[in-house]
């Protein structure tokens, strides 16, 4: 769906390598966005997004930061600020999942969760809100969960870190879009089951259980994500800020 909605905005969408970040990356393309496509250890796949990007019509970089760190995403930030000029469009999408239950998870996975969805969420952000703000212009979205919204359902729940983490980036969407408002909107996206390398170990039994609460009775692909990302950036949703939207098949919606 091709238009000219981004024609001139610089994009950075972090974890743009793969998955939903990379069904981002293309999207924000396919509108004329440059896109700076952040990735932290798969080169082959951010060099794929960047393939994608080109072909759908925009300008793809690749950069390599480690977001939860901040001397990393610092140096990030200024060298797409250098090469492409100032971040228009942000969509912090990387994260991880680790799934244990609470007899197997430690310290060790708590604070490794936290620290990629909470400061990885946290830096690209703070980076950008500054210039965002003088420009008078700013649209982020930060990637949540319904695992943010509601305990896993199905059992042993093996997503207490990682449900813990995203309700804190849904907490951090509605803070900073009350703080940064008029120039900057910030909103959340909160997706249901994906079909991503996240999700691909999961068992049969337990997707198929998903699958029977979910009123659309399948799981997401990435770009239904991608395309709820694109209307929040885009003017569309000029009167939205602070909120967390549901893309689950309607899933969450079920008691
Ligand atoms: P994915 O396929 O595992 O991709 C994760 C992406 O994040 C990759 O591009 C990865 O880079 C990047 N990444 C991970 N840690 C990073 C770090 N410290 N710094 C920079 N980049 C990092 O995951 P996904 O399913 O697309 O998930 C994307 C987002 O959606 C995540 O925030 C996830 O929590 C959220 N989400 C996913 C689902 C789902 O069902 N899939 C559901 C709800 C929410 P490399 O390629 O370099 O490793």
């Amino acid at each position: 769906m091709a238009d000219n909605e981004f024609e001139g905005r610089t994009a950075l969408v972090t974890g743009g390598s793969r998955g939903i970040g990379r069904a981002i990356c293309v999207r924000l393309a396919q509108s004329g966005a440059k896109v700076a496509i952040n990735y932290v250890s798969d080169a082959d796949a951010a060099r794929e997004t960047r393939k994608l990007v080109n072909e759908a019509g925009g300008e793809g970089r690749i950069y390599k930061a480690d977001v939860s760190e901040l001397d990393q995403a610092t140096a990030m930030h200024k060298e797409i600020e250098a090469e492409f000029g100032p971040i228009d469009l942000l969509v912090t999408n990387a994260g991880i999942a680790k799934f244990a239950d609470d007899t197997e998870m430690g310290a060790d996975v708590w604070n490794e969760i936290l620290k990629v969805n909470i400061n990885g969420t946290f830096h690209p952000v703070w980076l950008a809100k500054d210039g965002m703000t003088e420009r008078g212009f700013g649209r982020i979205v930060c990637i949540s969960s319904i695992a943010g919204l509601r305990p896993n359902t199905t059992r042993p729940n093996r997503l207490i870190a990682y449900g813990t983490s995203k309700a804190a980036v849904i907490g951090f969407v509605r803070n900073c879009g009350n703080a940064f408002g008029p120039e900057i909107r910030v909103n959340g996206v909160a997706p249901g089951l994906i079909d991503t390398d996240m999700t691909k170990d999961m068992s049969e039994e337990n997707r198929q259980i998903v699958i029977s609460r979910t009123p659309m009775r399948r799981t997401g692909k990435p770009e239904d994500i991608a395309e709820l990302t694109h209307f929040l950036l885009s003017e569309r949703a000029s009167f939205i800020t602070g909120q967390t939207y549901v893309a689950s098949g309607g899933l969450v919606t079920l008691p």
